[in-house]
């Protein structure tokens, strides 16, 4: 078998069979480094634009049907970049054909909307880690101090902290599912 990496769908292809939405493929057309290919990434070895054909593969592990379905697919590469997948040739030689600077910078306008909601998720998950370290380290006396009002401002963070690790039985579950609907900031009107 070997290593192989990993084409990511931007939309899933269902089984042709049992219905089940397939969300990605893998392959061994490029490094078998277990990378995985989102649409948007620069795809290695290859200087082309072009369109390479791939299979998709369902073993009904959900439906348990006996057997297995596969179909081939086509990936589309402009310019070296992955930009869609489709599941029939026409389809992808239709879309390499049409694709324009125009649609990169849509493609790119999105990832990158994509990339601060990351970053701002992942700030907020840094910043809950580090208040819980600085917790876990007081004592039960500078825990009960920092619940009193009369610092004010300079503890303003770590007392609103503590007193959710006193509200709640299970923090961290509530500190994920605030985190999971935390809206990230909209900056695409700088594109
Ligand atoms: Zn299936």
């Amino acid at each position: 078998m070997g290593l192989f990496d990993t084409i990511e769908f931007p939309n899933p292809i269902k089984c042709k069979e049992c219905g089940t939405e397939i969300t990605s493929t893998q392959t061994k057309m490029f490094e078998n480094i277990l990378n995985h290919y989102n649409v948007g990434d620069i795809l290695p070895k290859y200087v082309v634009t072009g369109i390479l054909k791939e299979t998709v593969y369902c073993s009904h592990k959900k439906s348990r049907k006996k057997g297995s379905w596969d179909a081939e697919i086509y990936i589309v590469v402009w310019n070296n970049i992955f930009i869609d997948v489709k599941e029939e040739y026409e389809q992808a030689e239709k879309r390499l054909r049409t694709f324009s600077h125009a649609d990169l910078f849509l493609l790119y306008r999105e990832l990158y909307n994509k990339r601060n909601e990351f970053r701002y998720k992942f700030n907020a998950l840094k910043s809950w880690t580090e208040n819980y370290i600085e917790y876990e380290n007081m004592s039960e006396e500078e825990k009960k101090e920092l619940l009193k009002e009369k610092h004010s401002l300079i503890n303003y963070h770590m007392r609103r902290f503590a007193k959710k690790m006193i509200e709640t039985e299970y923090p961290l579950d509530v500190f994920l599912e605030e985190l999971e609907n935390r809206e990230g900031y909209d900056i695409s009107f700088i594109f």
